[in-house]
């Protein structure tokens, strides 16, 4: 009985292997890839069948076209059908061999050149038929190809005459090993069964995985290859935006903290000096909404500078603290979490709210105090930098956690601040941007993020005035800043970042303070701050330009993000021609705070129309949503947000800007498949779920470790 009963499951499991291509075994089963192949495999990341077969061409070569030796034009490439005549070996130096075969067709004669290539000489015997595809060099009536492709007869190979794929190679790896490769799992490649259910293939028109698979890496013609193309670019959208789907139910597992808003809020709102906006208070809104539930709350809010971030996390803050919780705000900067910090203890004076500051210039007997307090709850709301990432900061009781202008920190720092919660509990988390992104894509860069927009400015901001001067007008910017700062108001004066370090930046703002100093700025009140500067002589320079005592802040982007002198008028940026437009812009929120007309003044350098161009937007605008999205369009998704730092997997042949319309619709079906069957249960999305299993392996590993 039970060996009758093994057999059966052994034959089962046996047809299960014939009728399926096992495309997770290691490369090196593969006819003629042994473990030293292997190795170079794996260099390009190749460790399995499915490695080879989604590492895709990253160019193609169309070697369709054949000529005859007459009708090729000087430097034109094509495939020529020869027959060799003879052939003659030089070696002008000792390092130096050169093979010269001469061929001709029923057209012309032709020669064709190697270097130090002595192994290919006995194949070349007189008499025999080649095919070649390669540059055709004419002088003087003569025609010479210099080391083309060779396809011999009986080659098994393939050369001419096809759609060539050519891959990104390793030493000691050459493009036809992977395509040998290839060719020996693309022939049983209709064995693979689609992952991707048919539903959603037959509406997105798009073709199964065997014909993609096959076709993107041997198509034979133009028209299918579109086809292949477009099913893995939609493939890669929807896998991506399912594993961020997935991703957010892994945290939408862990418990989060009721917290129900407390009358006393209300009255905290009246205290304020301002009223909300409509805007902030129906963010305001969905934030108390989502702390109220027991999943952790995952939001975003995106505003435009000066749209007033800030006291919408202060009021959820107090909101966490009324009810007996601590809270969190990290920023990117020092200077910025300064400043916060002194709006919250303007913000919480007649409240008894305990607030403190820890930053990385935190003297190591506060960071101990403050380290000791938290785990008391003797502090109720800590703001402050990375700092707060350390392992020393604890808490007794941690309910939210803010992190302000959230593309300045990765995912994965989001994720330690908020593991500080108690054990199983995850605290709220609210993140704050001003960089905001268009939907589509914030679906990918924060998918596991509900997104809240302040649209809407506070009352009596006066619309800032723009506009790009070239470098041999500065005079004129630096007269009319001294028009301002007669009329009482201040400006600052922002240098590139020369380079991603700050000693060299502060050598340029350096040199440009004593430029100005001695210059056009004579006799004016200026001052320097970079980063490279002691933290006490930031605040001190800080708090002197707060106090008017300071007319002109010559700077580096240490003031980009944040801060908030409303009575400077003036913004001026050197070498603006450096600096992406979503930063021009955050520089630009600097100014226009106060009740004041401001003015953004940038300097560039070079007439490359591209620049005007990118002037030109900030002239006309100061929608920074419109201004991110062009800046995304110039200069691409991944300079722009910095995808590794989000932690999104690198696509290896979307491009979140080029198909936008299939990343649409890739999104819109896996929104469709997460709703109606998240646990991807159904017979339908039964190969989707091994798929997305294998797909996210190590990312579902890494969230089930923190
Ligand atoms: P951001 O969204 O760029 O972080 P802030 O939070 O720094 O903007 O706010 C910019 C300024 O606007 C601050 O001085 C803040 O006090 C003020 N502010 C915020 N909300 C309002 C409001 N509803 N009415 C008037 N002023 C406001
Ligand atoms: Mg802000």
């Amino acid at each position: 009985m039970l060996m009758s009963k093994r057999r059966n499951v052994k034959i089962e499991e046996l047809e299960k292997v014939v009728m399926k291509l096992n495309i997770n075994a290691p490369v090196e089963l593969i006819k003629g890839i042994g473990s030293k192949k292997g190795e170079k495999f794996k260099k390009l990341g190749i460790r399995t069948y499915r490695d080879l077969l989604f590492y895709f061409p990253r160019q193609y070569e169309d070697r369709r076209n054949f000529k005859k030796l007459i009708e090729f034009a000087d430097e034109e490439k094509a495939c020529v059908e020869l027959s060799v005549v003879g052939k003659e070996v030089t070696r002008p130096r000792k390092s130096m061999e050169i093979l010269k075969v001469f061929v001709k067709d029923d057209t012309s004669v032709a020669s064709i050149v190697f270097f130090n290539q002595k192994y290919l000489t006995s194949r070349f015997e007189e008499g025999k038929k080649i095919k070649i595809y390669g540059k055709a060099k004419k002088s003087f009536g003569k025609i010479e190809f210099n080391s083309p492709e060779i396809e011999f007869e009986n080659s098994k190979l393939k050369k001419t005459g096809i759609i060539y794929p050519i891959y990104s190679l390793t030493y000691g790896l050459n493009n036809e090993d992977i395509i040998q490769g290839l060719k020996k799992i693309i022939v049983d490649i209709d064995k693979i069964e689609d992952y991707i259910p048919l539903e959603i293939r037959n509406r997105n028109k798009i073709c199964d995985a065997s014909y993609a698979l096959k076709n993107i890496h041997f198509p034979e013609h133009v028209q299918n290859l579109k086809v292949a193309r477009y099913r893995m670019v939609f493939e890669e959208f929807f896998f991506l935006q399912i594993g961020l789907f997935t991703f957010r139910r892994n945290i939408e597992q862990v418990s989060g903290i009721p917290i129900e808003p407390s009358t006393e809020l209300g009255k905290f709102l009246e205290s304020l000096p301002f009223s909300l906006t409509k805007a902030q208070r129906k963010v305001l809104d969905e934030i108390l909404s989502d702390m109220k539930k027991n999943i952790p709350m995952n939001r975003l809010v995106q505003g435009d500078v000066g749209s007033g971030k800030t006291v919408v996390a202060a009021i959820a803050l107090y909101s966490a603290v009324l009810r007996g919780y601590q809270g969190a705000l990290m920023a990117p900067t020092e200077i910025l979490a300064n400043q916060h910090f002194e709006s919250f203890e303007s913000f919480f004076k007649d409240t008894g709210v305990k607030i403190e500051i820890l930053t990385g210039s935190t003297s190591k007997k506060k960071k101990e105090e403050i380290s000791k307090r938290l785990v008391e709850h003797d502090v109720d709301i800590i703001i402050g930098t990375h700092s707060l990432l350390e392992d020393y900061v604890e808490f007794e009781n941690l309910g939210l956690v803010v992190t302000d202008e959230q593309h300045r920190f990765g995912v994965r720092q989001r994720n330690i601040l908020q593991s500080k919660g108690r054990e199983n509990l995850s605290p709220h988390v609210l993140v704050m941007t001003a960089t905001p992104i268009p939907r589509t894509l914030s679906l990918i860069f924060y998918g596991d993020l509900d997104i809240s927009t302040i649209d809407e400015l506070p009352p009596g901001r006066k619309p800032i005035d723009t506009f790009a001067i070239a470098q041999e007008k500065r005079k004129r910017a630096y007269e009319f800043i001294k028009e301002q700062i007669e009329d009482g108001r201040q400006a600052y004066i922002v240098c590139p970042l020369v380079e991603e370090s700050e000693q060299v930046e502060a050598m340029a703002v350096e040199s440009l303070y004593e430029d100005l100093k001695s210059g056009f700025l004579k006799n004016i009140k200026i001052s320097l701050l970079h980063g490279k500067m002691k933290s006490k002589e930031k605040d001190d320079i800080m708090q002197a330009f707060k106090n008017n005592e300071i007319s002109v802040l010559i700077s580096t982007t240490v003031i980009e993000v944040g801060v908030n002198v409303p009575n400077s008028t003036v913004m001026v940026v050197e070498n603006a021609e450096r600096f992406g437009l979503s930063q021009l812009h955050q520089l630009r929120g600097r100014i226009g705070r106060g009740g004041h007309k401001s003015y953004c003044i940038l300097i560039y350098k070079g007439k490359e129309e591209y620049m005007s161009e990118r002037m030109k937007i900030m002239e006309e605008t100061n929608d920074g949503f419109l201004i991110s999205q062009k800046d995304l369009e110039i200069r691409g998704p991944g300079e722009f947000l910095g995808t590794r730092q989000h932690g999104v997997p690198e696509l290896k042949i979307g491009d979140i800007i080029k198909h936008m319309d299939i990343l649409k619709k890739a999104q819109e079906e896996a929104k469709l498949v997460y709703r109606n069957d998240p646990q991807f249960n159904e017979i339908a999305n039964r190969n989707l779920r091994g798929e997305i299993e294998h797909r996210f392996q190590e990312r579902l590993e890494e969230i089930a470790l923190n």
